[in-house]
């Protein structure tokens, strides 16, 4: 049985394909709880941050044929990769990515302090002349409730095994997919795809 706020649903088996992030989180309880060895899993694999921030300004001022540019900054909390979205939505858009402690920090600040600090690279790298941003777009991934993060790494101290761990039944009815209880391709979309294909295949084949 799934106990959620729109009402209880019940049904032979379930798949959880809560991220990483929201299992670590304790936001959704278990009853009977997860055995400790997955518990330990959950604990030991962690959540990464990638997120990006999205800036329209009202003409091109980088080189039109260029899709990816980065800038190696002296500082290393700094923004150092651009896409330009101008190939595929034909407008002045660029997409600055942005990873781990430096995007956790971005959290934290408003879109103006953002903006600020793109735009302190962008003039290092174009000059004082470059228009400032139309409009702004930003992820905060790390705070999202639904996610708690990006996807799922190893850190020092978990191993691919924990994955695996993850992966396993807890007893007869509940099954776990997802990107994170991918062994072979985590952290991606195609390892997410793959691991609800893996447990509908071992559900259909337990039933
Ligand atoms: C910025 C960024 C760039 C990326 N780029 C790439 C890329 O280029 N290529 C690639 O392959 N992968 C990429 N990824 C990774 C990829 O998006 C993930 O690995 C994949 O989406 C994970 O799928 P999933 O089904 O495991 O989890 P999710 O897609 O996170 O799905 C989990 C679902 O659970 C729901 N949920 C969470 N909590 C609850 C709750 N309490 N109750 C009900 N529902 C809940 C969420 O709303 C969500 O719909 C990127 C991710 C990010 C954030």
């Amino acid at each position: 049985m799934v106990k959620t706020n729109k009402g209880d649903f019940t049904a032979d088996a379930a798949i959880v394909t809560l991220p990483l992030g929201v299992l670590k989180s304790g936001t959704v309880k278990f009853s009977p709880a997860l055995s400790e060895e997955k518990q330990a899993a959950i604990a030991r694999l962690d959540m990464g941050v990638l997120n990006k921030v999205v800036l329209k300004f009202p003409k091109v001022f980088w080189p039109e044929n260029r899709e990816v540019f980065g800038y190696v900054s002296e500082n290393q909390q700094d923004f150092t990769d651009f896409f330009s979205m101008t190939p595929y939505t034909e407008a002045p858009i660029l997409i600055a990515f942005t990873g781990g402690s430096f995007a956790r920090s971005l959290e934290n600040l408003s879109s103006e302090e953002i903006v600020e600090k793109a735009m302190a690279v962008l003039r290092r790298a174009y000059g004082n002349g470059i228009p400032e941003p139309v409009g702004v777009a930003r992820t905060r991934w790390n705070a999202d409730p639904f996610s708690f993060g990006s996807y799922s790494y190893i850190p020092v101290g978990a191993t691919t095994g924990d994955r695996k761990v993850l992966a396993e039944p807890a007893g007869s009815n509940l099954f776990f997919a997802g990107e994170a209880t991918s062994a072979k391709y985590p952290s991606t979309v195609h390892g997410a795809f793959l691991s609800g294909i893996r447990e509908s295949d071992r559900i259909k084949n337990n039933f």
